[in-house]
């Protein structure tokens, strides 16, 4: 048994708390590697952020669970060396699918999980979330459970068509498993192809895709005041990264996300956690390709690394300072 807070984490609760308050967004950035761990942490401590270090199921096959949690360690050490006395980072376990996995992450370290019971019938959902809750509260470690389904493929996680949340489910969800915050569905999707150009406007040669479900969010968050509420599938798929990726040899075909001013109003809401992904992946690619092509004759995996890092730490300080509004939100 390792518990999160030996390893200098916190859980989720007095954060999303601040958030719903303040108006903005905590970022759950996801990470596999080391260098995006090393990003995330630089970017969290020059804008004084707090920040959710989440890890997907595909994360723990690729770099290994004990290997991630020791990574997420060194992020609380390594922000502190980096001069940030009292870090805030969350190790957050992105769409858990069992109770078995959430136990697991529970007792090694973790100090929030997500247990996504969505795909199941509704009576089934609450259940298992119920027991994921009762085992994590144990341990003071918070839940996050998720309703409606949302569309795309990330990981192992994938649907091929959404389901908007339904406001009239969410007092009773709530209430009966205790989750800490609820996943909704409003619009948002994973993965770098969110939408297809059918469904998008072309407005002054841009494909803006259809607006978030706000009305429904608005509902939800009339049933439960102050509860709160994530985003998941909020990357905003930069065009000038696709741009770059496809000049430096990539194929990336109609790559669209979530307009960012759409996120900048979701913050503003009972929305205080949104998961960003791609965007990271992105980041990491364009500058890979670009560099690898501009200096064919390197092949020293730190050339290449260091620019790439560097281009997810200039996003990563963007969503937070202009799209989450999460800087200058420690202690
Ligand atoms: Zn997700």
């Amino acid at each position: 048994m390792v518990n999160y807070k030996e390893l200098g984490l916190v859980n989720t609760r007095d954060m999303f708390a601040k958030a719903v308050k303040g108006g903005y967004a905590i970022p759950a950035f996801n990470f596999n590697t080391m260098e995006q761990m090393q990003a995330i942490v630089q970017a969290a401590v020059e804008t004084k952020s707090p920040v959710i270090m989440q890890v997907s199921k595909g994360a723990r096959n690729y770099a290994n669970g004990t290997i991630l949690r020791n990574l997420a360690k060194g992020a609380v050490e390594y922000a502190k060396e980096l001069g940030c006395e009292n870090p805030e980072i969350v190790l957050h376990l992105d769409h858990g699918d069992s109770f078995e996995i959430c136990k697991e992450c529970i007792d090694n370290g973790f100090s929030s999980v997500m247990i996504d019971g969505s795909h199941l019938p509704y009576e089934e959902n609450v259940a298992l979330t119920k027991k994921v809750v009762d085992y994590a509260h144990q341990f003071d470690v918070t839940v996050e459970a998720e309703l409606g389904v949302l569309a795309g493929v990330e990981d192992e996680v994938s649907a091929a068509e959404s389901h908007y949340t339904k406001p009239e489910e969410v007092i009773d969800f709530a209430t009966r498993t205790g989750c800490d915050s609820l996943a909704i569905s409003i619009g948002t999707s994973h993965g770098a192809h969110k939408f297809t150009p059918e469904q998008c406007t072309l407005v002054n040669g841009v494909l803006v895709p259809p607006p978030l479900a706000f009305d429904i969010l608005a509902e939800i968050e009339e049933k439960l005041p102050g509860f709160p509420i994530v985003l998941h599938g909020s990357s905003s798929v930069p065009q000038e990264e696709v741009e770059t990726i496809n000049k430096y040899g990539g194929a990336l075909k109609a790559a669209i996300g979530i307009p960012e001013d759409q996120l900048r109003q979701a913050s503003k809401s009972a929305v205080c956690k949104i998961n960003i992904d791609s965007d990271s992946r992105l980041a990491m690619t364009a500058a890979i390709r670009k560099h690898l092509a501009e200096n064919p004759s390197h092949f020293d995996p730190r050339q290449y690394l260091k620019p790439a890092r560097d281009n997810m730490k200039k996003m990563y300080i963007h969503k937070i300072v202009n799209v989450l509004g999460s800087d200058n939100k420690l202690g």
